[in-house]
């Protein structure tokens, strides 16, 4: 976004958050001449864009976020409402940061940190698909990491 008084197309976000409206209010901070000013932009049009691990972008996409979401979750006893629940949470946290572009990595750890209270057996699944792990004792410390955790 361009600076408004010097025109510097470098800006910065240093505050994000959302209106009762669904807006998105920002504070921005100009790189040249250090103005502030705020914006305020439709929620839908902030969600930012996903950086691959082989660094292409792509649109986020809903569709696949619950998706695997729902691919942990497949045949545990949680109700379809608290995974939407949990896709609309993980929307506003990334509308919240204000980030134009975001590591497909980041919002792995959100989705993790959803299942780890919604559902510790699709969190173990979860975790064992997007980390990959390696060998049996990677996976060890995840169950020893959520045994070390007071349970909810
Ligand atoms: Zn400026």
């Amino acid at each position: 976004m361009h600076c408004p008084f010097c025109n510097a197309p470098d800006t910065r976000v240093i505050d994000s958050r959302l209106t009762p409206d669904g807006k998105v209010r920002r504070r921005r901070e100009c790189g040249a001449c250090k103005e502030r000013f705020t914006t305020y932009e439709s929620a839908e049009l902030t969600l930012p864009r996903v950086i691959k691990r082989d660094n292409r972008r792509e649109a986020f996409d809903e569709s696949k976020l619950r998706c695997g979401l729902q691919r942990a979750l497949e045949k545990r006893p949680v109700e379809s409402e608290r995974i939407d629940a949990c896709v609309q949470k993980i929307k506003e946290t990334l509308m919240r940061r204000g980030d134009r572009e975001v590591p497909a990595r980041i919002i792995g750890e959100m989705v993790m940190d959803e299942l780890k209270t919604l559902d510790r057996v699709a969190y173990v699944r979860f975790a064992s698909v997007y980390r990959s792990f390696e060998d049996v004792s990677e996976f060890r410390e995840v169950i020893e990491g959520l045994e070390s955790e007071p349970s909810t």
